[in-house]
């Protein structure tokens, strides 16, 4: 058997949970573990349970570890993918240059390769969800920040890092919101979870009329955009106002996108894509003001077909190719 045929594991490391799992040669899951990042005991301890996470994983699926042949692993995080490094993680405090691959490669003997997350679950629903046979396509999380993964003639992109699809992070709006990555007007900053959350509890310190104030027991402060989506569904103008502002400035970023890769395909996922047409109906319509008429008449923007474990078969995905090419 190949050593590209061999079972291999994949983890998915965000600022809140770990979720390690271990794929056969065909992609079939056939074990899942997660525990809690608890990031903030910082990269010494949450890398332990990392470790302990895909060994529990590897044992769960009733296999020894040398009959595995690598480990994806997909972290909420910039990484240098040519020195191995994580250099920094907006999620994970303390994390500098942490050489994560070593780090577990050093524990289990076996092969690992690190990406980013969002382009995980972009490899991942190329090659198992709503990407399949497509050559071209963008995936973009939106959820408490915004991510993204990029493929190219159907390989996944990295740019010259591995910093590549940092699509949050294009620049909307110059002096504006504050954004996560310490500069300002970031798409992140103006279309997530979070800046959705910040838009409602502004307009609503100003005192507009909203049935939002209700649903967060009159505390403001506890508003945040699944409040929102919920007082947009009871046709709130107010929440709906805001899920179209942020609508627009994604279809903005959207736009640039199309103009610059004329992709096939973007595929938006994460907890704020569930707002569905509130959110994808005029982010549509921001492209199509704001892009060329052929290639947005050409992308189509549909929902993720994998949901939460996109990022574990596109990390699982990655160390099997990468493990081809080495072979
Ligand atoms: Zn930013």
């Amino acid at each position: 058997m190949a050593r590209s045929d061999r079972p291999v594991a994949a983890v998915d490391i965000g600022g809140t949970k770990i979720i390690a799992a271990v794929f056969d040669g065909n992609g079939a899951m056939l074990s899942r573990i997660y525990c809690l990042t608890l990031a903030h005991e910082g990269p010494a301890r949450v890398i332990k349970r990392l470790n302990q996470t895909i060994d529990r994983a590897i044992e769960k699926a009733g296999l020894q570890r040398s009959r595995v042949a690598g480990i994806g692993v997909a972290a909420a995080a910039i990484i240098d993918i040519n020195r191995g490094l994580v250099t920094e993680a907006p999620n994970l405090p303390r994390w500098r240059n942490v050489p994560l691959p070593a780090l577990i490669s050093g524990e289990f003997n076996l092969p690992v390769y690190l990406l980013n997350d969002a382009s995980a679950a972009a490899l991942g629903e190329h090659r198992y969800g709503a990407g399949r046979g497509l050559n071209n396509l963008i995936y973009i999380t939106v959820s408490t920040g915004i991510g993204g993964g990029i493929i190219i003639d159907g390989e996944l992109y990295n740019g010259t890092d591995g910093c590549a699809a940092e699509i949050g992070h294009m620049v909307i709006m110059v002096d504006g919101p504050a954004c996560n990555c310490g500069r300002r007007g970031c798409l992140e900053s103006l279309a997530s979870g979070t800046a959705i959350g910040r838009m409602a509890k502004e307009r609503l310190a100003y005192g507009e009329t909203s049935i939002m104030r209700a649903l967060a027991g009159n505390v403001i402060e506890d508003v945040t955009s699944v409040t929102v989506a919920r007082a947009a569904r009871k046709g709130d103008m107010l929440a709906l106002d805001v899920i179209r502002t942020a609508a627009g400035y994604l279809g903005i970023g959207l736009a640039n996108l199309v103009n610059i890769l004329n992709p096939q395909m973007i595929i938006i996922g994460g907890g704020v894509s569930s707002m569905g047409a509130m959110l994808l109906g005029p982010a549509r319509k921001a492209i199509k003001a704001h892009a060329f008429k052929l290639p947005a008449s050409t992308v189509r923007i549909v929902r993720p077909a994998l949901g939460m474990d996109a990022g574990l078969s596109g990390a699982a995905e990655y160390a099997r190719r990468k493990g081809r090419i080495a072979a």
